[in-house]
Parts: structure tokens; C-alpha cells; sequence
């Protein structure tokens, strides 16, 4: 039997490299349902990811991609998106790699509105580079660069695109696929700076250091640790306190990057 979505994939890639139940394959399977869905072609898309367990997915990945330097994704896809804004383009990041090493460069690509679906794989730990808590650690959880427990209280990311400037602001989960495929494809409709967080499980780096390695628990956890905006909103606040929203959480309109530097460019004479 054919197996679905192979042609996306370079079968000389694989198998990957991520562990039995990481949340990786399955929040890579979702972008790539979305791409599908919105209808996007491999000629025309590009994928950028930075430096993590989730940022080998663009290796795995049969389009034009670029693998950047840590933290790094965001500048990279700038420079795509301008030199040809006909591409759609695609990035794939980490919770370390975009809230701390990249976190300048994620807060000024939502102000500036690039043209961009941001995927963040929040897994709320740096997986790759040994367990190091990230700025999404939840307080509390341990990590092994906080054996004793975090005391940092964890960025809600959401809430930062959009005071940043994105355009369209979206969360899911890997227990929710075909949803999450929908908040990515989203984000692929949206012309500006579209930012979709996938929670996901980490059951090596993360799990193990906080007793919870079974991976189909975590998934379990995760699914009980969100709640449909539209019910969310109607929690009162101390019970929303203890849920994660999801759902489109922000939705605007805005000049986008390349249009506005059009601009630029028309005052200063036209192309070349
Ligand atoms: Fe996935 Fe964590 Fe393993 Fe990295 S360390 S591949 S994020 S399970």
C-alpha cells in the first residue's frame, strides 16, 4: 500500500533521527498536511528551520530548504520572502531556538510583518543539546540545567507575536492533528507574519527528567492540558489560569513586509 505524503519526504533521509514517541514526526506530518490543503506546491514553497531536534525536519523535508545557524530561521526566511516574495515560506522552530538564541529576531519579524507561517515545536525544553531548560520550561519543571526545579516563569509565546505585531496568531497540540493541520493552513492563507504553536512531547529530554516518560501519557497530558478557545473564554479566570487556549487566538490584517519595501523601492527609482 502507498504510503501517504511520501513525495513530500526525501526517502534517502530516512528513517529519521528523532526517539520512539518524540512529537516531532507528528507536528511535521501536520505542516505537511497543510501545505496540502492550502494547495501549495514543492516548486513554490520554501522551508527554513534553525537549530534543534525539531529544526531536522527541513532535512527530511522534499522542498527547497535551508538548515540555518542556531536561533537564526527567522533573518534567513526574511531574506527568502524579499528577494522573491512569490514563495511561500515555511518555518520550523524550537522553543529554544526561537525564544531565547532567536528571540530578537522572532519579536522584530512579527513587527515587521514578513511574510512568513512560523511553526513553533514546543516540547518546553531543548531536546537536542542535552535537556537545558528553555524559556518555555513550565516553573517548577525540571530540566538539567534545573535539577531542583525551574524558577523562570515560561514566555506565553501566543500573547508575544501578538503584542509583536503578528498578523495571525494560532495554538495546537500534537494529540490534535487534523486541528493543528487547520491552524498551520491557517497560517499559510494569511498574508503576513503568521505564528502557530504545536505543543508537543519530548518524552527523552523532558520526560524522563520530570517522571513522565511514557510517551502516549504525555500525549494524554497534553490533551487534557488545552481547551478549545471558544470554551476557554468562557472559564472564569483563575480556571483559565490552569488551561492552554486553543485555537485562532488572533487574526488582523497589515501591510506585509515585501509590499511595504515595494515602496521603498518605487521612491528610490524601481529595479534595476
Ligand atoms: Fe524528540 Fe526529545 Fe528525542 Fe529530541 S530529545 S528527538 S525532542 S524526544
Amino acid at each position: 500500500m502507498e504510503r501517504s505524503f511520501e513525495k513530500y519526504f526525501r526517502q534517502n533521509r530516512l528513517p529519521h533521527m528523532w526517539c520512539p514517541g518524540c512529537g516531532n514526526g507528528i507536528v511535521t506530518k501536520a505542516v505537511i498536511m497543510a501545505v496540502e490543503k492550502a494547495g501549495l506546491s514543492q516548486d513554490n514553497t520554501v522551508i527554513v528551520s534553525g537549530i534543534g531536534c525539531s529544526s531536522r525536519a527541513s532535512g527530511y523535508l522534499d522542498f527547497d530548504t535551508l538548515h540555518t545557524a542556531h536561533g537564526r530561521a527567522i533573518p534567513f526566511a526574511t531574506g527568502v520572502k524579499l528577494a522573491n516574495p512569490e514563495l511561500n515560506v515555511i518555518v520550523l522552530t524550537g522553543d529554544g531556538d526561537c525564544t531565547a538564541i532567536g528571540g530578537n529576531h522572532f519579536i522584530h519579524g512579527c513587527r515587521r510583518n514578513v511574510d512568513l507561517t512560523v511553526v513553533l515545536f514546543n516540547n518546553d525544553i531543548y531536546g537536542m543539546t542535552g535537556g537545558q531548560a528553555s524559556p518555555m520550561t513550565p516553573t517548577g519543571k525540571r530540566a538539567t540545567t534545573a535539577p531542583y526545579g525551574a524558577i523562570d516563569r515560561p514566555f506565553d509565546v501566543c500573547r508575544l507575536a501578538e503584542a509583536a505585531g503578528a498578523i495571525y496568531v494560532a495554538r495546537s497540540t500534537a494529540f490534535h492533528v487534523q486541528h493543528l493541520a487547520d491552524m498551520i493552513k491557517g497560517g499559510l492563507d494569511s498574508r503576513g507574519f503568521s505564528f502557530i504553536e504545536a505543543l508537543c512531547q519530548c518524552p527523552t529530554a523532558y520526560g524522563r527528567n520530570n517522571k513522565m516518560s511514557d510517551p502516549a501519557k504525555m500525549m494524554m497530558a497534553l490533551r487534557d492540558s488545552v481547551l478549545m478557545k471558544a470554551a476557554w473564554d468562557k472559564l472564569p479566570p483563575e480556571k483559565q489560569a490552569e488551561k492552554f487556549p486553543i485555537g485562532v487566538l488572533y487574526q488582523k490584517e497589515y501591510v506585509d513586509y515585501a509590499k511595504a519595501y515595494d515602496t521603498v523601492i518605487e521612491k528610490a527609482g524601481g529595479r534595476a
